[in-house]
Order: C-alpha cells, then sequence, then structure tokens
C-alpha cells in the first residue's frame, strides 16, 4: 500500500539547510547543494510527499523478478534479474516520473520542462501527457528524431537548441525560471518516485538479497533504492539491507572514481556506448557514496568490450535484450566472481534494448544481398561469413582474424580492393579486414559503371566555401566537372553529379561516414543513401581516404540504381 503524506521536511544533503518546495524542487536556496525529503515518522506503507496520490495510470503490473537459471549455473552463484524494462515507456524512470508530475500539478505549475534526449525525456513526456500538463524537452540540435520518438508522440513540445547537451540545460533553467514551469529531472521528488523499487521487491519476496547490482548514472536510482531499503528498515519491515554495488563503464566513471578519492569529480568529457550512464557531473554522486559506506557495498568499472560481450551474454542465454546500460550488472559480477561465488545476487536491468538497435547494428556486420539462387545461398552459409559474423561480436574487436572462404570473384575483388590501399601505405587491422570482407561479400560483381573518377581536386575557398574539380569518364567520354559545396563531401559530389545526372538522375538523400579506428590512417566506411523519384538505393564505399570512398559509393550506387531501373 502507498500512502500520500505532507509530514515531511525538505532539507539539503551537505548541511541540512531546510528548504521550501515552493521555493525550489531542485538544489539547496542556501547552499546549491542536492535536496531530500525526511518524513516525520516511519510508516509500514510506502510514503510519498503528495497531498494526495493518483494510482498510475500506467503502470499495469509490478516489473517483474527473475531467476538467471542459466547464469547461475554457469558462474555458481544465485543470480536473479528485476525486469525494470518493462515499465511503461521501456524504462524504471517511470517510477520517478509518477511522482515527479504529481507534484508539478500539485505545485500548481502551468508546465514542465527538461533538458534531456533518451529515457528520461520519454517518461516525462508520457506522464505529462496522461495528466495533461504540457511538457517542454529541450534537445542539442543533432538530436535524430528517432531518439525522440517517444517524446514526440506523447504531445511533448520539441525545443531543439543550437549547441550541445550542456547549452541546452543551462538554457532549460533559464526556460524554468522565466514562469511558472516546474524543472523535471534527477531531483528529489524523481528520487521519492524511484525509491517504490525496494518496496516491490520485498512484495516480491525478494529481502534476502546479499548484493544488488545498480548500473549508475547520475546516481539518482541507486540513491533512490538505497533510500527505500532505509525507510523499510526504518520502518521495522526489513531487518537487514542488501550490499549496493555501484558500476559505471570505465570510459565514464566520475562516481566510481569519487568513491575511491571520497570526493566529487566531474569529467571534462564521458564517453561510451552505454549513453543511458553517460554522465559527467554525477548530481547524486553523495548519496551513492553514503549508499556504498552504510551498505558496505563497493563501486567497480568494465570495459566497452566487457559490456558488449555482457549484453550478447544476457540476451542469448536468459533472452533478455537491453539497453547497453543494463551490460553493467553481469560484466561487473564477471570480473569478481571470487567476491560473489555462491551469493544470492539481483541485477537491475534498467531499459529496453529497443530503444537503442543502433548500438547492435554498429557492432554487428551486415548481412550481404544474395541473388535469388539456391547455390548462392548454399555457398554463403558454407562460406564462413556467418560465423565470422557471429564471432566479430565484442571479443573480436581487437584479437579476432577472419578466415573467410569466399568464392573466386570475390576474393578478386578483395584482392583490389587491399591492393588499392596498401598502395596508400596503410595495412588493414583486423576490424578493417572484417568490415571491408562484409562490404565485399554485399557486392555485386556483374555492376557495369557508368562513370568513373580519373581524378578530382579540393581547393579551400573563402568564408570556408569549397571547389572541386573532378576529371570523369562517363561512357567512354573524358570530362571535367567542377562545382563548389559547403564542406568536401558536398562539392565533390555535386561535381560528379553535374555530369552524371543527365545519364541518371540520383540525389543524395543522406551519407554517413564511419571511421572504424582512432589512427589518422583508419579506414572510412562512407554509406550513401540515393534516391530518383520514390526509389531509393544504398552504397557503400571503403578507403582511408574519406573522399576516395565516397567517390567510391556514389559510382557503385550510380551502377547499382541503373542496373536495377533498368530490368
Ligand atoms: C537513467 C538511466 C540509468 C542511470 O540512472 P541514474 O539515476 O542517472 O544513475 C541507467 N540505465 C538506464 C536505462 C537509464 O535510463
Ligand atoms: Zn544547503
Amino acid at each position: 500500500m502507498a500512502s500520500a503524506t505532507t509530514n515531511y521536511e525538505l532539507r539539503c544533503v551537505a548541511n541540512g539547510h531546510l528548504n521550501s518546495e515552493e521555493e525550489t524542487t531542485t538544489y539547496c536556496t542556501q547552499c546549491d547543494s542536492v535536496l531530500r525529503v525526511y518524513y516525520d515518522e516511519p510508516s509500514d506503507d510506502i510514503q510519498y510527499p503528495l497531498k494526495e496520490l493518483k494510482s498510475d495510470p500506467m503502470k499495469t503490473h509490478p516489473s517483474a523478478l527473475k531467476k538467471l537459471d542459466r547464469l547461475s549455473e554457469t558462474y555458481g552463484a544465485d543470480l536473479w534479474a528485476k525486469l525494470e524494462f518493462e515499465h511503461p515507456t521501456g524504462c524504471f524512470k517511470d517510477r520517478g516520473s509518477y511522482i515527479e508530475v504529481q507534484k508539478a500539478l500539485e505545485l500548481g505549475a502551468e508546465a514542465i520542462c527538461l533538458a534531456s534526449t533518451g529515457n528520461m525525456a520519454a517518461s516525462v513526456a508520457a506522464y505529462a501527457c496522461y495528466f495533461k500538463i504540457p511538457c517542454f524537452v529541450f534537445v542539442p540540435e543533432k538530436t535524430t528524431d528517432a531518439k525522440i520518438a517517444q517524446a514526440t508522440i506523447y504531445n511533448a513540445n520539441i525545443i531543439r537548441i543550437k549547441g550541445d547537451f550542456s547549452t541546452c540545460e543551462a538554457l532549460c533553467r533559464k526556460f524554468a525560471k522565466s514562469g511558472n514551469y516546474y524543472l523535471a529531472g534527477d531531483y528529489v521528488f524523481r528520487e521519492e518516485g524511484q525509491k517504490s523499487f525496494p518496496y516491490e521487491l520485498l512484495e516480491q519476496n525478494g529481502d534476502d538479497f546479499d548484493y544488488i547490482f545498480v548500473p549508475v548514472g547520475c546516481g539518482t536510482n541507486f540513491g533512490a533504492i538505497w533510500k527505500g531499503f532505509t525507510e523499510l528498515k526504518e520502518s521495522g519491515k526489513i531487518s537487514k539491507r542488501p550490499k549496493m554495488i555501484a558500476i559505471q563503464p570505465e570510459q565514464s566513471s566520475p562516481v566510481v572514481e569519487g568513491i575511491f578519492k571520497k570526493e566529487k569529480i566531474i569529467k571534462k568529457q564521458v564517453n561510451t556506448m552505454a549513453q543511458s550512464v553517460a554522465a559527467s557531473d554525477p548530481v547524486d554522486f553523495h548519496k551513492v557514496m553514503l549508499g556504498i559506506e552504510e551498505s558496505d557495498g563497493s563501486a567497480y568499472t568494465v570495459t566497452e568490450d566487457e559490456i558488449l560481450n555482457s549484453l550478447k551474454e544476457m540476451a542469448v542465454e536468459e533472452g533478455h535484450f537491453t539497453e547497453p546500460a543494463c551490460a553493467l550488472p553481469l560484466a561487473a559480477f564477471k570480473n569478481n566472481i571470487d567476491t560473489f561465488k555462491d551469493k544470492k545476487c539481483l541485477f537491475i536491468l534498467t531499459g529496453s534494448g529497443l530503444k537503442d538497435t543502433k548500438v547492435v547494428a554498429k557492432h554487428s556486420l551486415s548481412s550481404p544481398v544474395l541473388s535469388p539462387d539456391i547455390d548462392k545461398v548454399t555457398n554463403y552459409i558454407k562460406s564462413g561469413f556467418i560465423e565470422m559474423q557471429k564471432d566479430s561480436w565484442g571479443k573480436s574487436r581487437d584479437t579476432f582474424i577472419a578466415n573467410l572462404d569466399m568464392d573466386e570473384d570475390h576474393e578478386k575483388l578483395y584482392n583490389e580492393y587491399v591492393a588499392k590501399i596498401n598502395k596508400r601505405g596503410k595495412t588493414l587491422s583486423n576490424n578493417e579486414i572484417e568490415v571491408l570482407q562484409s562490404l565485399i561479400f554485399n557486392e555485386d560483381l556483374d555492376l557495369e559503371y557508368p562513370a568513373e573518377v580519373l581524378d578530382y581536386k579540393v581547393t579551400m575557398r573563402k568564408h570556408g566555401l569549397i571547389k572541386a574539380a573532378v576529371k570523369l569518364d562517363i561512357q567512354g567520354e573524358e570530362v571535367i566537372s567542377e562545382a563548389k559545396g559547403v564542406g568536401p563531401i558536398d562539392a565533390i559530389l555535386s561535381a560528379i553529379r553535374a555530369e552524371t545526372n543527365s545519364v541518371f538522375h540520383l540525389e543524395v538523400k543522406n551519407h554517413e561516414v564511419d571511421i572504424l579506428s582512432p589512427d589518422t590512417d583508419s579506414l572510412v566506411v562512407v554509406t550513401l543513401t540515393l534516391a530518383n523519384n520514390d526509389q531509393e538505393w544504398v552504397s557503400k564505399g571503403a578507403s582511408p581516404d574519406t573522399l576516395e570512398a565516397v567517390i567510391q559509393a556514389f559510382t557503385k550506387g550510380l551502377a547499382i540504381a541503373m542496373k536495377s531501373t533498368v530490368t
């Protein structure tokens, strides 16, 4: 059971200053530290700091508590998961948004605003939408429409800002002060919502875990869970609290580093595929540190490769496809197996894998297109490509050498590519070999190239404009074409298209440039989406030189487009 109460105080964590929620719902007005709700009395029910509590309009069932049978057997421990991705928007943040939005309504706010491109935006937008209060979501200019699709469907007002995420955050804070708007995010009333986790766990008879593994970004969820356990203990509902484990990616670990240094750290830059925990300034660091100290817990980091491996393992062994952030618990467990052997451990699987399928696409080799010919299919299955594709996940990034049994023609084409690349003084890394082989395998060998680029030159002009000159062979005839563009890729494509459009008209709908390694001579894969009226084609090129890869992709795309239109 849950109860609403007004018998509480809002105090800051650092100095215990008393604050009024009419004045602030984010930071202490005296010292700027984070706030916490302290109830006058312990209670048997979960207490929410509201005058009146509406039941959750969207949550239909508690998130499942599930034994991980196969992983338990493999690693010799009692392993469980709480499937927090079962929440209405696919993420635990709904626990917090449910309370935060009701607080905004109670305080008479005219709208809610926040800066987020991910799960927070989706969740706040969903509850704001249901409770019928407008929601403003501030996002950086480069945010893709796919990333904010959930917020969009829930009628959020998307405010796209020139600049990066911190620019958005600062502006959103100003916006909140410019009117009677409630600033949502990792603040005190969200914590009150998210503390329901251990209460729910208790109802599922999960009161005897030794360890709880939490993926940590800002630390709000970790702090909230520990607060819930503490309130349960104070009310006498539990006698012992579990040890709390905080995990972060090695490349985004201000909280874990701070735990060891015993002071809050702010990072200049964080960079991890586990986007949901990429927080450079972890606002609730002190709440995490308190939870670890009081519970005698610990903090760990894991590498990007370990994240990839555990992500895959959870899907393959237990059937749960989650976001990369949810792979942190299993990865940390495996790295410290001696500590956790025979213990009862709970992994919090915070969000759904369907939130960001790009991660999977990025770390998998795509499958080639085969002619509709049964021999081609049989040869393909026998070639070893599929095994290479599977092995290339995660661990392979620096240890795997592809040993592919290509047919003769593809092999010849592959060797041509490699010779061209070697001529530029570059040797391919294993990862690059895999990507190149995948690209070649996708290639139609019977293409006829209507246009070939014989030579090209780009020059920088005043005001950042770029001029490109291209020497082309168009159906046997040599021509020189020139064009200007806002960047070299734009300029060179314009110069080529100025001549090829009379042969076959192609729009460039999109280009993506994927640089495979941090080295200066990395292989670059360029993917072009080309269109003529309603038809679209995708074509790829690969070279250590970006423009070379662009040219390859375009001339190949032209050949593909013309072939498919002729037949
Ligand atoms: C927000 C989020 C986290 C991190 O929670 P914090 O409260 O920022 O520590 C972890 N996983 C997912 C899927 C999230 O959306
Ligand atoms: Zn204070």
